[in-house]
């Protein structure tokens, strides 16, 4: 320990919050999602810290994390998926640099149940190893992301089935590079071989907010059908006050193909719900019916995409965001054919951590 120098310690740091504002800017982190660590010296490394904004990050809040037995000093968490990185720092000494990101395109990849993208960039073979799935923050998926890290030991860019990805480098304009790499390859080979090429992100129809129990909307001219729609959903849930209605070419056509969805990815399971109903109009049915279910933030209408719902603005956009990658997972599994979907239990298990410890971030706050 002694023989780290301060100064360079610094330097590292900044180059870890340097790192997250870049991958901010091309999309392939948002919000705290995701983590970044560096290489120090044999013995350590440098991490983000749990649950923080890249933009909030400050050098004082990057975490140092002893690679052989995890231990770190102060009163900061290390990002909760620090053992996945020990164990890349383990398996292969010949990088320093690693981004984890929930990047969309390689994301929705890893919910095929694949051993291996196989896939091109500028023309060439790009092969995109997968690390099977594993409980997020449990040893057993950082035990599969280091071992296939260490397998393929020349490949620097690496799938966590139905979580996101990981990226390597020798510093963080590598580890970038190939995140940057890995998205567009994995773009290239949803469009090839599950004929999914679409856009991604929130494309908003009717929204509101809750004000003094009155619905205020982001719009005049409100048609009755969706005032009827906000007025039922906030009747429901007294816990939301937010209602960004997502209209994206994903949600939309889950909302016209689709009558049930169950998680492939690991924040749909955590912000939007361990299942999710979506109205039909067969066997009878007019389709014209919501379902407003506890715990469940995503409320479906028939044609015409979903409700995403929270307690704040930036909680019901963060649903947005992650029902518009799921609903692109849903549909990359259904024309692949094939795909791994979580088990219920773990959805279960991961919803209630998330609810549980996002109420209690909360009470903090407050
Ligand atoms: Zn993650």
């Amino acid at each position: 320990m002694s023989t780290i120098d301060n100064d360079d310690l610094l330097d590292l740091k900044k180059e870890i919050i340097e790192a997250g504002l870049k991958l901010q800017q091309k999309g392939l982190i948002v919000r705290t999602w995701g983590n970044i660590s560096c290489r120090v010296n044999k013995k350590y490394f440098l991490i983000t810290p749990s649950g923080i904004r890249y933009e909030d990050l400050t050098p004082d809040k990057i975490v140092l994390v002893k690679i052989s037995d995890l231990s770190y000093k102060g009163d900061i968490k290390p990002s909760s998926e620090y053992k996945v990185h020990a164990a890349c720092y383990r398996a292969r000494k010949d990088i320093s640099f690693i981004v984890h990101t929930h990047q969309v395109y390689a994301t929705v990849a890893g919910a095929l149940g694949k051993k291996e993208i196989r896939t091109e960039y500028n023309d060439e073979r790009f092969i995109v190893p997968c690390a099977l799935y594993g409980y997020p923050g449990s040893d057993r998926l950082a035990d599969n992301v280091g071992r296939i890290a260490g397998k393929y030991s020349l490949s620097n860019a690496f799938i966590m089935a139905n979580h996101g990805a990981v990226c390597f480098g020798n510093n963080s304009y590598e580890a970038i590079a190939e995140a940057e790499k890995l998205e567009i390859a994995c773009q290239t080979y949803l469009a090839d071989v599950c004929n999914l090429s679409m856009g991604h992100g929130l494309e908003e129809g009717y929204s509101s907010h809750r004000q003094d129990d009155k619905i205020v909307f982001d719009f005049g001219d409100i048609p009755d059908r969706v005032r009827k729609i906000h007025e039922e959903i906030y009747a429901k849930r007294p816990d939301i006050n937010y209602i960004v209605h997502n209209k994206s070419e994903a949600v939309l056509t889950i909302s016209r193909r689709v009558n049930q969805m169950r998680p492939l990815l690991d924040d749909f399971a955590q912000l939007i719900g361990v299942k999710v109903r979506i109205p039909v109009n067969d066997h009878g049915r007019d389709g014209n019916n919501i379902y407003v279910k506890k715990n469940v933030n995503a409320v479906f209408v028939l044609n015409d995409g979903a409700y995403c719902l929270g307690a704040t603005l930036d909680d019901a956009q963060a649903v947005s965001l992650v029902l518009d990658k799921g609903c692109m997972a849903h549909l990359a599994v259904l024309r692949y054919g094939e795909g791994h979907f979580l088990s219920t239990l773990d959805c279960i298990r991961m919803n209630r951590f998330y609810r549980n410890s996002y109420s209690k971030l909360a009470d903090k706050k407050s």
